[in-house]
């Protein structure tokens, strides 16, 4: 797969950060050197992906000014996916921190070209596929 990971770009990190698939959470677990349920506590939160399934995924938690639109650790209320923020994993310098095990979403969708794995971007596709994806995983571990 073409890969989304020019260094000097960073396009869809201070507005709507990339969710991750279900094999991302031990990969960047390890990258950090943190147990899977730290990672969810101290970064990530939980998003519904279909209130008729009540399927869940994950997605890096997301600033806006100084303040969290949903701490890391929680279930994120409905309107969080519209709401622009910064992803947690920005540095200071504006790069991704966690480049070698950024999410599933940050490699696949180029807002460059405007595809999803190669193909041009498709929403219903896109949430058609991160919903296969959870719906076949176990649901993740946050409380809310
Ligand atoms: S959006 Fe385009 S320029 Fe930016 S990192 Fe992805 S491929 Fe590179
Ligand atoms: S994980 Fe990295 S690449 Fe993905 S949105 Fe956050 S800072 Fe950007």
């Amino acid at each position: 797969m073409e890969s989304c990971n020019c260094p000097e770009c960073v396009s869809a990190c201070s507005t709507d950060p990339g969710r991750l698939l279900p094999e991302d959470v031990q990969k960047l677990a390890c990258l950090l050197g943190i147990p899977e349920e730290e990672l969810l506590k101290q970064y990530l939160v939980k998003i519904l992906l279909s209130p008729k399934d009540t399927i869940y995924g994950l997605a890096p938690a997301k600033r806006k000014g100084k303040r969290f639109i949903a701490a890391p650790g929680t279930v994120a209320p409905d309107y969080y996916t519209r709401e622009r923020g910064v992803c947690i994993f920005l540095d200071e310098q504006g790069a991704c921190a966690i480049q070698g095990a950024k999410p599933f979403e940050c490699s696949a969708y180029m807002g460059c070209k405007n595809t999803f794995l190669g193909k041009p971007y498709r929403k219903k596709y896109v949430e058609e596929f991160f919903l296969l994806r959870w719906r076949k995983a176990r649901s993740p571990e946050i409380k809310g």
